[in-house]
């Protein structure tokens, strides 16, 4: 499968890693929109949220929990916001699930 982010987990393109475990790799944006912008990858290949089943729950659950990980271990104790771009109108630009952690700065509501 040509996935940028499958890739990136197997190591054939470079990225920054931040953490990873068995189930999870978490690298740095290659274009960070804050001081703190991190993508948290499932190893295993998944689309986006849109084809998220019953079975996935654990999964999901872990990679809002490695957020928080993340933005724990980064002293994101002001607050940060964790984003699942989903889908054309949803600005998902690469097709393999990500949460975006971002944090560092004061982040504006509504989004565009
Ligand atoms: P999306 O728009 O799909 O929600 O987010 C994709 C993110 O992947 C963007 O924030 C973009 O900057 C990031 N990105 C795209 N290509 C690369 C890359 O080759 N390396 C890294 N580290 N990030 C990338
Ligand atoms: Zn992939």
């Amino acid at each position: 499968m040509n996935c940028l982010f499958c890739k990136i987990v197997e190591g054939s393109i470079p990225s920054t890693a931040v953490y990873q475990d068995e189930l999870c790799y978490a690298f740095a944006d290659i274009h960070p929109q804050a001081p703190v912008h991190v993508l948290i990858v499932p190893r295993q290949h998944m689309d986006s949220m849109a084809s998220a089943g019953k079975d996935h729950g654990a999964l999901l659950g872990h990679l809002l929990w490695a957020a928080a990980e993340i933005a724990r271990a980064k002293g994101l104790a002001r607050g940060y916001r964790a984003v699942l771009n989903t889908g054309p109108d949803g600005g998902q630009t690469v097709d393999h699930l990500h949460v975006h952690l971002l944090g560092g700065r004061s982040l504006s509501w509504p989004p565009g």
